[in-house]
């Protein structure tokens, strides 16, 4: 019997664990932390053995195979001492994708993955295919692969995750962009980053296909040092594409093999340039896929996003709060900014990750009447955005920003959380950030 060993015990590493032992791998999981009661619950219910707060490296070495989960850098030593004796250290994907023959649709990028992937099952599954949805979001693909397989998936694909493939082939691969992020995980090289994103097309053939921004400077010198196999598919809001998906005036406009689709922008519900990339993205790779183009239309009007992206949660006298904030870096910040159509109160600040403001300048002026910091340590956005707006405030509390943006936003005008920063110097994660706001203006 095969050995199969899963470092971590979170979604990914027993959804793997199930999958293995389904498929006649003698399974051992192990976890250097604490494993959750649902997930013990779990391995107990398939009788998988586990152990938690320690790894056992004499069993560990004895695998044939190991699934290591996202959160485990590829440096740790146990890590390290794996490969030295060649045994083979997978991601999740990469064992999954061994076990279904399903068409798969790969989303990657620095920031729009979820929305662009359940944009994309939202249009593919409204078009009557049926298809799940996986990889960062929900259960995890192997779990899906082993209980309820399906012919078609859509997978959130993180840059940890496309490290720990080698043979995985999306035959639709999606990069939304690519900005600096994780880049502690890269040993501080953006080249690595960049490289490990691109590894969506590393096995792709000439019958796939590669929808990526073509607006995106990194991406477009990346591939033209590194050309790849697939079909190109860009979109752009900037200029005219032959094959892939463009903007002309209000419109998209999209050509795949001289089939035109139009669609015009203002029809779209999520709204902001980068919605319209998301769209684009998801609109080619559902006509890839033979969905009509009514329903594509029809499913990109009514998709009305994801919590915690771009999020209306009311007007109050005429004032529209929006929560974005899962918006945890400068480039998120920037589109949000972007998409704001009259004056707003912005609510920014947490956990910087080594921010460079200077691209939200010129926004900043245009449309930002006051800045509310929220955060334990404001220095630095005070001194970003000191000469930008007359009002900038500091709190610590949420509630408190709340408050203070209710008293300064005027009719018309619009209060944003959109932090450009992580979350937890105040908050466990965005999530809980993104509610307590919402609770607060709900109760204003
Ligand atoms: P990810 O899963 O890659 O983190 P999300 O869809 O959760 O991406 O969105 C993260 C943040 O980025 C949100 O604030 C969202 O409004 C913003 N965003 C969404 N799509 C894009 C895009 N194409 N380019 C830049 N920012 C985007």
């Amino acid at each position: 019997m095969k050995k199969l060993v899963v470092l971590g015990a979170g979604e990914s590493g027993v959804g793997t664990a199930i999958l293995g032992k389904k498929e006649g791998y003698d399974v051992f999981v192990s976890d250097k932390g604490k494993i959750t009661k649902e997930y013990k619950q779990v391995l107990i219910n398939f009788d998988i053995q586990w152990e938690e707060q320690q790894h056992t490296e004499s069993k560990i070495f004895d695998a044939d195979v190991v699934m290591k989960s996202p959160g485990i850098p590829d440096n740790a030593r146990l890590i390290i001492g794996l490969k030295s004796k060649k045994i083979p250290v997978l991601s999740e994907i990469e064992f999954a994708s061994e076990f279904t023959s399903a068409v798969i649709v790969g989303i990657t990028g620095s920031n729009g993955k979820t929305t662009t992937t359940m944009l994309t099952h939202y249009v593919l599954d409204n078009g009557g295919l049926s298809v799940n949805m996986g990889g960062n979001i929900g259960d995890s693909f192997a779990k899906q692969v082993a209980e309820n397989n399906a012919p078609h998936y859509v997978l959130e694909l993180s840059s940890f995750q496309l490290d720990g493939i080698r043979e995985f082939a999306p035959h639709i691969a999606v990069l939304t962009n690519i900005t600096p992020d994780h880049l502690d995980r890269y040993e501080y090289q953006f080249d690595k980053y960049i490289a490990s994103k691109f590894r969506i097309t590393m096995n792709q053939t000439a019958d796939d296909y590669f929808i990526y921004d073509a607006d995106d400077e990194v991406i477009i010198k990346h591939l033209d040092e590194h050309p790849v196999r697939s079909r190109l598919l860009p979109f752009s809001l900037k200029k005219k594409v032959v094959n892939g998906a463009y903007l002309e005036g209000e419109h998209i406009n999209i050509t795949i093999d001289n089939n035109k689709f139009i669609m015009p922008t203002s029809e779209l519900a999520l709204q902001g340039n980068h919605n319209v990339k998301n769209a684009m993205a998801a609109a080619m790779v559902a006509h890839l896929l033979k969905i009509r183009k009514t329903t594509i239309r029809e499913s990109l009007e009514n998709f009305h996003g994801v919590e915690h992206r771009l999020e209306n949660v009311l007007k109050i006298n005429n004032v529209q709060y929006i929560n974005d904030s899962k918006a945890t870096n400068v480039n998120a910040t920037f589109y949000a900014l972007d998409a704001m159509t009259s004056a707003t109160v912005w609510i920014v600040g947490g956990v910087d990750k080594g921010n460079d403001y200077t691209e939200l300048y010129s926004l900043v002026n245009e449309k930002v009447k006051a800045i509310i910091c929220l955060g334990i340590d404001n220095t630095k956005i005070v001194n970003a955005f000191g000469n930008c707006v007359e009002t900038i405030i500091e709190t610590q509390s949420i509630k408190e920003a709340v408050h203070i943006a209710y008293k300064i936003a005027e009719r018309n005008e619009n209060v944003l959380l959109s932090p450009a920063c992580a979350s937890f110097d105040l908050f466990k994660n965005y999530e809980e950030r993104g509610r307590q706001f919402k609770e607060a203006v709900r109760e204003l």
